[in-house]
Formats: C-alpha cells, sequence, structure tokens
C-alpha cells in the first residue's frame, strides 16, 4: 500500500493506489497539448497515478469511491496501466469485496468505473453502485456493454445532490463527462476527474484535452473549487501522485 490512510472529519480515507504510469501512445500527448495554456514542462512524460478511495466511517460503514482500471481485457487495456491492483489495495487495506456497501463511480470513464466487474460480473456483490442519472444516460460503447450491463441490477441512479450513505453525500460536477460526480464526507471532497494535473489547482481555467465539454468543466471546476476552497476542504485526487491535498 503506497498511500498512508488519513482521518478526515471522523472518516478514515485509505487511498488505493490502482495503477501508477503515463498513458498508452494510443491517447498520450505533450504536456503542453494536454493542459493548453498551462506553464508546463514538456520534457517530462505525466506520470498519472490511478487513486480509488475507501471510506470507512466510525460505524464501520464502507464506501467505495472509483473501481479503477479493472482487469487485463477491461475496456482501459487501449491506454492504461493493466490489470489494476485495486483488489490487492483493499486486501492489504483488510477488506474484502463483499463487505463494501456503497460504490460510488464519480464517472463512467475507463480508468475509473471498469473494476466495477470481473468475467462479465460485479465485482462488489452487496453494493449499490451510485452513478448520476446523466452518466447513466450518456452510456455507450465499452463501457455501456462490459461494465454497465452486467452491474445494472445494483446500479442506484442519482439526480444532482444526494446522501448516499450515511454522512457522505454526491454533487453533480458535469463537464468532464455530463453525469460526473464528486463525494463529500465532512471536510472530504473526493474529486474524481475535476482536477487531472495540480496545475489546475493553481488556475482552475487550464483546460484538459479530454474534458467532455472542456467550457463546463471549466467552469465547474473554478465554482466547485473556490466553495472548495472558502471551507479548507480536503481534496482526494483521483490522478496526483499525492492523493491528499488540503485547500
Ligand atoms: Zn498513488
Ligand atoms: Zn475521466
Amino acid at each position: 500500500m503506497p498511500h498512508q490512510p488519513a482521518i478526515v472529519s471522523g472518516v478514515e480515507v485509505t487511498p488505493l493506489c490502482d495503477a501508477v504510469g503515463p498513458m498508452g501512445p494510443s491517447i498520450r500527448l505533450p504536456l503542453a497539448e494536454m493542459f493548453p495554456g498551462a506553464a508546463l514542462r514538456d520534457d517530462e512524460p505525466w506520470i498519472l497515478h490511478f487513486h480509488c478511495y475507501l471510506l470507512r466511517d466510525r460505524a464501520g460503514r464502507l464506501t467505495l469511491v472509483d473501481t479503477g482500471i479493472g482487469a487485463a481485457d477491461s475496456p482501459a487495456s487501449s491506454w492504461a496501466p493493466v490489470p489494476g491492483t485495486l483488489l490487492g489495495e483493499l486486501a492489504a487495506a483488510g477488506v474484502s469485496p463483499a463487505e463494501i456497501g456503497t460504490v460510488v463511480l464519480t464517472h463512467l470513464h475507463s480508468d475509473h468505473a471498469s473494476g466495477a466487474v470481473s468475467d462479465g460480473r460485479p465485482v462488489f456483490e452487496n453494493a449499490r453502485y451510485v452513478l448520476q442519472q446523466a452518466e447513466f444516460d450518456a452510456a455507450g460503447g465499452p463501457m455501456l456493454e462490459q461494465v454497465l450491463t452486467p452491474i445494472k441490477g445494483q446500479v442506484h441512479l442519482v439526480e444532482g445532490d444526494a446522501e448516499v450513505a450515511p454522512g457522505v453525500r454526491v454533487h453533480l460536477a458535469p463537464g468532464h463527462t455530463p453525469g460526473h460526480q464528486i463525494v463529500r464526507a465532512g471536510e472530504l471532497a473526493v474529486t474524481g476527474d475535476l482536477v487531472l494535473h495540480p496545475v489546475q489547482l493553481d488556475d482552475p481555467a487550464v483546460r484538459y484535452v479530454y474534458d467532455g465539454d472542456q467550457e463546463a468543466a471549466a467552469r465547474t471546476r473554478a465554482d466547485v473549487l473556490s466553495g472548495l476552497r472558502a471551507e479548507h476542504a480536503v481534496l482526494a485526487t483521483a490522478h496526483f501522485s499525492e492523493p491528499f491535498v488540503r485547500l
């Protein structure tokens, strides 16, 4: 387990480092093209971490945020380092998949949701899988066929803001995808792909080339980050090398 857990607002938050590596050549671009206009050096590769987060509340209830890149045959295999190591990370944290009561999928990109299934079956057999209605409606291609269809019987759809487990809320934060959501528990904010690179904390207007709607994403990023900054929230990020950032 490469990253240490943190206690935030009474919730134990364990970063689960599913993988570390650069994007594969099929979608890799120089950093200056990934984040147009940002002051980033172009001669260094972008080494992403792929983080999921395990939340354990005072009553021992377990919520998993995102499920990583999945098995060797996952839809992420065209560009991400597979297989993901989420289940090994969970085991290292002393947790079996059957103990997870709630899985929040921030969005249906292949590096966040593919680990929800293995061999065509849901990995987290006792969990509700929380998704925004808008994300569900926009699903297509391999993510629909290989991920969403097998978990359909366990999907719990929400619209906008909702409490999905005691003390755990989701908030719609669209732009990266139509139904992208973040997760809040007290001071904690698990941000999914609201921010991809630390440069966007300094300047939320910096676009990310793979945001589905770059303008909406930049607007959402600025709005949400200014709110989180005002409350000195603790961010738990998907792709930074250091999982936690206190604003
Ligand atoms: Zn990591
Ligand atoms: Zn994404």
